[in-house]
């Protein structure tokens, strides 16, 4: 079977890597002209863990693990206020690993570039009901399968499903990332700031000898233009005007950053994930946003699940009868966690702070982190992974059930 996936980041180069150990025959498609840099730091956990030992990366992501520390929350003077383990802030339990989004990618890209086709700085533009496909500079070219792999903003969720607006729902916030230097001298330490309804967060991993800036706020949606990172970088310094801490020194350090990303806090709700002879995965399906800190891990078990129901012939039922209930579990996580990161209140960033420092003493100590990391933990676990049968060891293999 002739398979395209549209995109080419965790969850396109995943649906390729299993695609291909089946005995499929994946092509990936990326706009970019390159395999995409850049982005947070993001976790894989739980289900997630096993779907990368499976894959032999596990070692290679432990390899470029963050390595991050501690995390120190600063007030508007500069003051040190708080500060906690690292694993705690983000959310992590033991075995959970985290990494730079682009060494992921590069990961996976490098575990599947000899194996399988790889067209960059293309994209499609229409897709036929008899599997015939059109490209924006590529010659047309007839696929049995198209795999929407192609982020929130999903081209081929467009094409074959129709307009975003039906599909995502905003959680009423904005993120921007991007890397600054690192005057701070932060030595994987990751320091915040809290004002009412702003948070900034700047951080610097392991062999990086630069920093992450990150912002996240709450906003009603703005009208900007995708493709205009000036205008982008605007409406940042718009909405963190008047923070304190170092926010005016990162803003203008933003405004030389190469590697801007700007974009809303929205989650992906879809009935079905398929449609015909499309189907999708990773964020294009069911993003579940930054703040749910489950967008990779459940695209790595959606590529797992999805690649192995086609082989094991249950195809696009079986994927999404399998995989249901653990992406509503981690969807629940995203408006859950963001009330945590921007808060809304002088009094309850006070709170919050008090907490912080007071939890090492507190006596129910253990209880009340199992309740922070614990919801995460059990949403990134909700899954049972099936062991699919590779398709050389079947003696007949059925395609998707197109419905
Ligand atoms: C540059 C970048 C930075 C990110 N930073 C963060 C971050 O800091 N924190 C966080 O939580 N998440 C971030 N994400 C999202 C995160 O990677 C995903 O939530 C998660 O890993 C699921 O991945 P995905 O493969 O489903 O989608 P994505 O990682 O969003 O990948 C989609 C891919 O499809 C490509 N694509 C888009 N349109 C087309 C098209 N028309 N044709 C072909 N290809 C197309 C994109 O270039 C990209 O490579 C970032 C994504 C990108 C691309």
């Amino acid at each position: 079977m002739d398979i395209l996936i549209s995109g080419a980041s965790i969850a396109g180069t995943a649906t390729a890597y299993w695609l291909k150990h089946y005995g499929f025959n994946p092509t990936v498609v990326e706009r970019a002209p390159a395999i995409r840099e850049g982005g947070y730091k993001v976790d894989v956990r739980g289900a997630a863990l096993d779907v990368a030992e499976r894959m032999g990366v596990l070692d290679a992501i432990r390899a470029r693990s963050t390595d991050m520390r501690i995390a120190t929350h600063y007030d508007g003077s500069g003051r040190r206020v708080a500060t906690m383990d690292a694993d705690l802030f983000g959310g992590r339990q033991s075995g959970d690993a985290e990494i730079m989004r682009g060494d992921l990618n590069e990961i996976l890209y490098d575990l599947t570039r000899d194996h399988v086709e790889y067209i960059f700085d293309d994209s499609i533009t229409g897709i036929a009901d008899d599997g015939t496909v059109t490209f924006e500079r590529s010659a047309p070219r007839r696929f049995d399968l198209v795999i929407g792999a192609d982020g929130v903003h999903s081209n081929t969720r467009r094409l074959a499903f129709g307009e975003e607006s039906r599909f995502a729902r905003d959680l009423g916030y904005y993120i921007s990332i991007c890397t600054v230097p690192n005057h701070l001298g932060l030595d994987r330490e990751e320091a915040v700031h809290a004002a009412p309804g702003r948070t900034a967060n700047v951080y610097s991993t392991r062999q990086d000898s630069n920093a992450k800036a990150l912002f996240m706020w709450s906003s009603k949606p703005l009208s900007y233009d995708f493709r205009d990172t000036e205008q982008q970088k605007e409406l940042l310094a718009e909405a963190m005007a008047g923070v304190e801490w170092e926010v005016p020194a990162l803003l203008d350090a933003v405004r030389d950053a190469k590697d801007f990303y700007f974009d809303s806090l929205t989650q992906i709700h879809m009935d079905r994930w398929s449609s015909g002879r499309v189907v999708l995965v990773g964020d294009a399906a069911y993003c579940a946003s930054p703040a749910s800190g489950q967008g990779t891990s459940l695209a790595l078990v959606g590529a797992y699940v999805l690649a192995g129901e086609l082989a094991a012939g249950d195809g696009f039922d079986g994927y999404e009868r399998e995989m249901r209930a653990f992406v509503d579990a981690n969807q629940q996580l995203g408006p859950a966690n963001v009330k945590g990161m921007v808060i809304p209140s002088r009094a309850a960033i006070w709170f919050q702070l008090k907490m912080i420092k007071l939890l090492p003493h507190l006596p129910g100590r253990d209880k009340m982190i199992d309740r922070i990391a614990g919801a995460i933990h059990r949403a990134a676990t909700a899954i049972t992974l099936k062991d699919y049968q590779p398709l050389q060891e079947r003696s007949q293999v059925s395609g998707p059930s197109a419905s």
